[in-house]
């Protein structure tokens, strides 16, 4: 009785990856669905391939009940197995034969059955309401691991497959959709039979159907591919500015890939409970509602932004992702770094005005901040089990992977094409389209490695990339480089940059750009070891001599006007330390305004970290910060509201006196913007005004400018008794209910009570996400208090807490930390040991947390709590996280 030696099974256990004796080629598989019991039960029929003759197969199953199983080999002879070991911790599912099986074709059938999720993973439940009743719909959500929860199956991106979907007792009235086009539908009394066509081969992560409530609109690319975007009853025209992206997305990555869209149909639906952003499933795009409904009223600049980046982004991944898959998870970077990077190539395509190349340096600081941590990891990780994937969705792959595609097209670009006046974006797009092309082609419904994309950018390029890339995504960290300057010389010394100060051990292969007094004169080079210098006389012709006056003041007068600025454009992935003197001279470069955005955007942002990291005074940030006053682009005086806005945050424990002085001085410098913008908009102004305009009002309405609060509370007065009052114009929206609620509290209530009547009017989804993100801002903590448990209430959707979590007010803090720990277990009852808990933990467990004695840590050892989790705890517990 060899099967019952537990040696043998034991040796499936404990695997990051499943054996491959055997192979899925093709899945039949048919659900029903109990949208009232909340439960389904479904077969799988497997097409295998046995590779070696053997008396197990091995598969992943999670909280499923398996029925019955049998396999039927290529000579139709039929095995059923003697031991069926449902394994939960390494969630597979271990099938014992008394007789291996041959190798040779066959077919694997298993019935089973399991429960609708609670909690937005695998085949999950949502709800909606229509007609003033709460109805159920059901959706996937498979990415990373979560296949495996509603259908036994190899559930691995590399075991790559073709599917055939078929959904049983569907509700007549409601719409069921899937990777494919339907293919046949079959009425029986109230219910139908939706058969859908079979799909090309792919991953296990990428499949998904969903059965709900929806009306859509429609239109097709210029190649004749259908899409369609489904959102709620009634609200299908709001799903036509993602219509309009899409369509023009496809069309453009269709010319940019040289390789047609690979399936008959896109479908996007807005999921009424959805657990991230968006999902990019083959052929099937799921969305939260806020990234895909769009309605001129009560969209503002950045919600249409934020959309257009969401739907160019997923929409790229039909070809990044899920046409050439990551051959597995520790090369999921190439994914998202991807992705990300070419969807701000198709948003800057499709809307040049939003310039939104240079806002995408919000993403690399993103990627700055996140890996300045001594908790962070390198872009490629080991995977040492499935479940730990899902630790892997975080800053590093999304902003550090695309950032480091950024520096290394950037690299290989100047090298390559010798581009004097490099004008970035656009040898990036004519490399990039070879390159990437290339590998699309090479790789087209297979997977890939890292090292495989490296070698595709060296054979296009001829320069050899791995050896300088390897450091940036095998290595966690990057490097500060520290320039000095003496006698017409830079000197440079790396350093790994640490949230803490400048002390780890890493070292890079860091490409190096320099301008000197003028954006004409540049040189670039590689920085290979610790230190290095670079001889500038001869880049600053005043100096050689050629100048026919020896005069020394003229000499220190050209001195002073001669900036030195490192990491031109901000398309390095490193931090930059200036001596005093090269700072001072930047410092007058900046007033003088002969400066790109971006380079302004750079220093400020390296200034402030090195001022987090007690490498540069508080003081001197300041100063320099005083050199923006006059600044009215939008990214310099975004960064300078954001800086502002922390410099005031971690104030309030740091030096409580200073405070006010602080905020009259943050106050001052942003008003010059203010006034320039105006509350409403003018006719004609650019997108990058409203933005502005929002980010300037709010900050001025949190600083505490009365003013600015007063006009807020006036025009929201007016609104209320007037709702067609064109005062309340959508992007001042935040900043006016910020107003409202920093005038309220226990003994004034009437502004919370106003908002939470807007809130329970409001029908277009991101007006309550407003509404919702600034209640919690009211200094008085009871409010607070009231604000957390209406977000606890039946209300507020599942996937909608996230708003109300993001803007708790200073003072609200330490309540909302106690009411955190009371209701812990609730919580984690309601929305599990998932995504959204993060945001539990990332929005109360803030490093001013310690200053209250608080210790987070005592949450963990009861909770079970995801690693990211853990790892956002600890670094708060030693206070070294990006904010502190
Ligand atoms: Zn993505």
């Amino acid at each position: 009785m060899e099967h019952q030696d537990p040696q043998k099974i034991e040796q499936f256990k404990g695997q990051p990856r499943l054996p491959t004796f055997a192979v899925p080629k093709r899945y039949d598989l048919t659900i029903k669905t109990d949208l009232s019991a909340c439960t389904f039960s479904g077969t799988v029929l497997i097409g295998l391939s046995v590779l070696q003759a053997t008396r197990f197969l091995v598969l992943n199953a999670l909280e499923l009940v398996i029925n019955e199983v049998s396999f039927t080999d290529s000579h139709n002879h039929r095995h059923i197995p003697c031991d069926v070991v449902v394994d939960s911790d390494d969630e597979i599912l271990v099938l014992v034969f008394e007789q291996a099986l041959g190798v040779g074709d066959g077919v694997l059938g298993i019935g089973f059955s399991g429960p609708l999720s609670e909690h937005m993973k695998g085949f999950y439940r949502g709800t909606y309401v229509e007609g003033g009743v709460k109805k159920n719909m059901a959706a996937t959500q498979f990415e990373a691991v979560d296949a495996r929860r509603c259908f036994p199956c190899w559930d691995e991106p590399a075991l790559k497959a073709t599917f055939k979907i078929t959904l049983v007792d569907v509700p007549l009235e409601l719409t069921a959709l899937s990777n494919m086009p339907i293919s046949l539908e079959k009425v029986d009394g109230q219910l139908k039979t939706v058969y859908f066509e079979d799909s090309p081969i792919m991953s296990t992560y990428l499949v998904a159907f969903v059965i709900g409530s929806f009306d859509h609109i429609e239109d097709t690319t210029t190649d004749g591919i259908k899409v369609r975007v489904f959102c709620p009853v009634g609200k299908s025209e709001q799903g036509k500015f993602a219509l309009d992206v899409a369509v023009k997305a496809l069309d453009l990555y269709r010319n940019y890939f040289s390789m047609p869209y690979p399936l008959p149909k896109l479908d996007m639906v807005a999921v009424p409970e959805f657990p991230g952003g968006a999902m990019e499933n083959y052929g099937l795009i799921t969305y939260r509602e806020t990234e895909l409904l769009h309605d001129d009223l009560h969209s503002a600049a950045a919600n249409t932004q934020r959309l257009a980046i969401v739907v160019t982004h997923e929409v790229a991944h039909q070809w990044f992702g899920n046409l050439v898959t990551m051959e597995w998870w520790t090369h999921l970077w190439l994914n998202e770094g991807f992705a990300t990077w070419v969807s701000y190539l198709a948003t800057d395509k499709l809307f040049p005005e939003w310039k939104i190349w240079t806002q995408f340096l919000e993403m690399i600081t993103g990627g700055l901040v996140m890996d300045s941590l001594e908790q962070s990891h390198p872009i490629e990780v080991e995977i040492p089990h499935a479940r730990s994937i899902e630790e892997l969705f975080d800053a590093i792959g999304y902003k550090k992977g695309s950032s480091v595609i950024r520096m290394l097209q950037d690299y290989i670009g100047d090298d390559v094409f010798q581009c004097s006046e490099p004008d970035f974006v656009t040898f990036l797009a004519c490399l990039h389209q070879r390159s990437l092309a290339s590998y699309i082609n090479r790789f087209a419904c297979k997977n890939a490695k890292t090292e495989d994309l490296w070698s595709v950018l060296s054979d296009e390029s001829g320069v050899e990339v791995n050896s300088v890339m390897d450091l940036w995504t095998k290595q966690k960290g990057y490097p500060v480089i520290s320039v000095e300057y003496k006698d017409h010389i830079l000197e440079f010394e790396q350093s790994q940059f640490l949230s803490y100060g400048l002390n780890g051990e890493g070292q890079w292969i860091v490409p190096i750009t320099v301008s000197l007094g003028s954006y004409d004169k540049r040189k670039n080079f590689l920085l290979e070891t610790k230190h290095g210098r670079l001889d500038i006389s001869e880049m600053s012709g005043s100096w050689d001599g050629s100048s026919n006056s020896n005069e020394k003041k003229n000499q220190e007068e050209l001195d002073e006007n001669l900036w030195v600025k490192i990491n031109v454009g901000q398309t390095g992935f490193y931090r930059v330390k200036y001596d005093d003197k090269l700072t001072a001279r930047l410092r007058k470069a900046i007033v003088d305004k002969r400066l790109s955005p971006s380079d302004k955007f750079g220093i400020l942002d390296d200034a402030y970290a090195l001022c987090e990291a007690c490498e540069m005074s508080l003081s001197s940030l300041l100063s320099l910060m005083d050199a923006y006053r006059k600044e009215l682009d939008y990214i310099v005086s975004s960064k300078i509201i954001n800086i502002c806005c922390n410099v005031a945050k971690v104030s309030i424990d740091a030096m409580p006196d200073s405070v006010d002085d602080l905020k009259q001085f943050f106050i001052n410098l942003i008003l010059l913007s203010s006034e320039k913008l105006g509350w409403e908009p003018t006719s004609g102004e650019g997108h990058l005004s409203s933005l502005l305009r929002e980010e300037v009002l709010m900050a001025l309405a949190t600083f505490g400018h009365s003013r600015t609060r007063e006009e807020a509370v006036k025009r929201f007065q007016t609104y209320l008794v007037d709702r067609n009052t064109s005062g309340l114009p959508v992007d001042i929206r935040k900043a006016t209910y910020i107003s409202v609620m920093s005038h309220t509290s226990v003994t004034n209530r009437n502004g919370f009570e106003s908002l939470l009547m807007e809130y329970r009017e409001a029908d277009a989804v991101q007006e309550k996400t407003r509404i919702l993100r600034s209640m919690a801002s009211c200094p008085d903590p009871i409010i607070v208090l009231e604000v957390l448990n209406f977000m606890m209430s039946e209300e507020v959707r599942d996937q909608d807490v996230i708003y109300g979590l993001a803007g708790i007010s200073l003072e609200g803090r330490e309540t909302a930390w106690i009411w955190l720990k009371e209701n812990w277990d609730a919580i984690l009852k309601r929305w599990g040991a998932g995504m959204i808990l993060h945001y539990f933990i990332r929005a109360i467990v803030t490093p001013p947390a310690l200053n209250l004695a608080m210790k987070p840590s005592a949450l963990v050892s009861t909770s079970g709590l995801a690693q990211t989790a853990q790892r956002r705890i600890t670094a708060v517990d030693q206070g070294c996280c990006g904010t502190g």
